[in-house]
């Protein structure tokens, strides 16, 4: 923020002398144009084979001398105004660091294979925020096949979304009707919510939506009595207080708005889960991580640059310094080699030893004295061959 109002300042300068020299030249113009003008209708009034006098050829001197001068402070202002125009493309270079070259690979995303993943990702960040129609585009463009894209479970997800949003339980309860045994496999409240929610709103007419209620509760609650049967009495309990309003109710926490985002969110979360696609979109979560990571690297860059190792960050899998995301950001155990203290890797796997305690590839190959290795923690002795690959 601070660097966006610095810039803006330079802007602001450039603005006002913008307008200052235009009013200025405009004016100086217009003398000269009227100047001239007069000049040359005296020219034209003068009688046929007129000479100038003296005189008058001094005036005539005198005229171009002055639009010379004025002309040329023109031109000066104007070399002032590139200058004033400059100094906000070095405001901008020096609030925004720009060079994020050292932050990244190249070769991450050259090769065509990687272009159509990076491609296919977009496309579906867009089916997912139901932008189809620029999703479809996205795919013609860059020739995806459209499985690639993903565009159906999106875009039915969203057409649901969408109806929740306008308190329409409908299309989301005919989906969660017809997937319900994965959802029951899952431990979903889905269903059972939009039901609720369902019974709520009639309730929530008053006493004339009594019988109605009645009926909805008789027929939709008797499957949830298993799994929800406090709930479900807390539900009845609501009929006590038809007749007086269930606003001024122990019950009026029911009728909170919320329960509607509360919803949205549930939907969301279990459908996606049930169809195997991850709640956030991949694409924002990469980006969100990149944006908060980012300052660290440029500072942890800049210092490794004034120690000259910069050579120690290229192709390796793992950051010169952690960084830490925050708890949403998790999603992978992993594993630090309690020895060696590095984080493992493909090529320097967690291994179990027969005592249970685990410790990278390298520290074993290192701790190993030819079919012997004793436990740095326990201490037992066995064979490294007997520890075993793990996987998180
Ligand atoms: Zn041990």
């Amino acid at each position: 923020m601070e660097a966006c109002n610095a810039v803006e300042r330079e802007v602001d300068k450039v603005l006002s002398k913008f307008g200052g020299i235009n009013e200025h030249a405009e004016r100086v113009l217009q003398d000269i144009t009227g100047n001239i003008e007069s000049l040359k209708k005296e020219l034209e009034s003068a009688p046929q084979e007129h000479e100038l006098t003296p005189a008058q050829v001094v005036i005539l001197r005198q005229a171009m001398n002055k639009i010379r001068e004025a002309v040329q402070r023109l031109a000066t202002d104007h070399r002032d105004l590139h200058s004033t125009v400059s100094k906000v493309g070095k405001a901008i270079d020096r609030n925004f660091v720009s060079d994020f070259a050292s932050t990244s690979r190249e070769d991450v995303f050259s090769g065509t294979d990687k272009v159509q993943l990076l491609n296919q990702v977009i496309c579906q960040h867009f089916y997912r925020q139901g932008m189809l129609d620029i999703a479809d585009e996205l795919a013609q463009e860059a020739g995806l096949k459209m499985e690639e894209g993903g565009k159906e479970p999106f875009s039915e997800l969203n057409r649901i979304l969408d109806s929740l949003k306008q308190r329409d339980l409908g299309p989301a309860l005919e989906w969660a009707q017809s997937h319900r045994e994965s959802l029951d496999a899952q431990n979903s409240s889905l269903e059972f919510k939009l039901h609720r929610l369902q019974f709520i709103d009639l309730i929530q007419r008053g006493p004339a939506g009594q019988a109605d209620a009645i009926q909805y509760a008789r027929t939709h609650f008797q499957q949830f009595v298993h799994r929800h049967e406090k709930e479900i009495q807390n539900l009845m309990g609501m009929f006590l207080y038809l007749p007086h309003g269930i606003n001024s109710s122990p019950y009026s926490h029911l009728l909170d708005p919320n329960l509607w985002v509360e919803i949205y969110d549930v939907f969301t979360r279990d459908a996606c889960s049930l169809l195997g696609l991850s709640v956030d979109s991949p694409l924002s979560v990469c980006i969100n991580a990149g944006c908060t990571a980012l300052p660290a690297l440029l500072n942890i860059k800049q210092v490794m640059q004034q120690r000259q190792v910069t050579g120690i960050w290229n192709g390796k899998d793992e950051l010169p310094i952690e960084i830490d995301l925050g708890q949403e950001s998790r999603y992978h155990s992993v594993f630090a080699c309690p020895i060696l203290r590095q984080q493992s890797t493909e090529s320097n796997p967690p291994m179990r030893l027969i005592c249970g305690h685990v410790i990278s590839r390298d520290a074993l190959n290192k701790l190993s004295n030819g079919n012997k290795l004793k436990c740095p923690y326990c201490p037992v002795e066995q064979n490294p061959l007997d520890a075993r690959l793990i996987y998180f």
